[in-house]
């Protein structure tokens, strides 16, 4: 059977027909345009999973449903997106918009939930019923399954490990709360935690490299030529990463920590430390079994094959 897995953004939508062992059979991005409002958006992400049909080899009648992965808070029994900041869309029937639409059934979820059941079903979650899955890019995004099951919490509000608060005295995050977990593991955090290591020590090979720019991926490289700030600034970043996935392990102890996102571009040289420091610390406790840690494989597809699993 084939399904249409729709993942929209705040400035791209990318979308594929899937079949159930989660080969995509035709796929395309294109831009969200969110300022010409949501029934106009609505309107072209239907014409588009149409063409798709046509391009995999089929017709519209035979596609089996459709999922929508969205950038917020989602109820995803209702089918309603309660709210998502990206797109300025509040309380929107999205799943019953587009099964009045299309006469197919149609599901919704939380775009990071999305990412986390294609990483389970379709990627380098595929061994594991129990797993967290955390994307360590702009923001922090993340979803919990729990035997081979999204767990979403009350109102479909909850598995938001990014604002898991890991210091009273932090700063303010934009949640409202202080000190949260994302303050310190995301892309941004990195960035602000390299340039504090740059303005400190202004003749390292790290504050060399960052002279044409500073992201995520500076203080990695400059790590990897032997630069001892550089290796302070990731062996810290490593720490803070580490001791939030021992929090979640000593709460859910999952089988596997699924790492995405562009920091997790980095590969052995984060995900090893990681599973080191955590199985480290379970082996010092007792509470086996050992937890895996590994990259996400499905890169930019995960959404979208993810809210295709929805409806399979
Ligand atoms: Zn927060």
């Amino acid at each position: 059977m084939y399904y249409a897995g729709v993942d929209i953004g705040g400035k791209n939508i990318k979308m594929g027909i899937v079949d159930d062992f989660g080969k995509v059979l035709a796929s395309t991005v294109y831009k969200t345009q969110m300022e010409r409002g949501y029934d106009a958006i609505l309107l072209e992400l239907i014409n588009n999973i149409n063409t798709l049909c046509e391009q995999a080899g089929f017709e519209f009648d035979e596609l089996s449903g459709i999922g929508i992965g969205v950038p917020g808070i989602v109820n995803s029994r209702a089918g309603l997106v309660m709210s998502c900041s990206n797109l300025q869309w509040k309380g929107v029937d999205l799943a019953n918009d587009v099964k009045n639409l299309t006469g197919k059934p149609c599901k919704v979820c939380n775009d990071a939930n999305c990412a986390a059941l294609g990483e389970q079903r379709f990627g380098s979650g595929k061994n594991y019923k129990n797993l967290v899955f955390v994307t360590l890019g702009t923001g922090i995004g993340s979803g919990i399954i729990i035997d081979g099951k999204l767990f979403e919490g009350l109102g479909c509000a909850g598995a938001e490990a990014g604002h898991m608060g890991i210091q009273v005295e932090g700063d303010v995050c934009a949640c409202g709360n202080k000190g949260c977990w994302e303050e310190f593991i995301s892309a941004s955090a990195l960035v602000k935690q390299t340039k504090a290591a740059i303005e400190k020590y202004p003749d390292s090979r790290l504050a060399q490299i960052c002279k044409d720019g500073i992201s995520g991926k500076s203080a990695f490289i400059a790590a990897r030529e032997g630069d001892g700030v550089a290796k302070g600034v990731v062996d810290r970043y490593i720490g803070y990463l580490t001791y939030g996935i021992i929090g979640l392990t000593n709460i859910l102890h999952p089988q596997a920590f699924i790492l995405g996102g562009g920091v997790a571009n980095e590969g052995a040289s984060l995900i090893l430390p990681v599973k080191k420091m955590l199985n480290d610390y379970i082996d010092n406790n007792g509470f086996y079994p050992y937890v895996d840690v590994v990259g996400a494989s499905l890169g930019d597809s995960a959404g979208y094959m993810g809210a295709a699993a929805l409806v399979m």
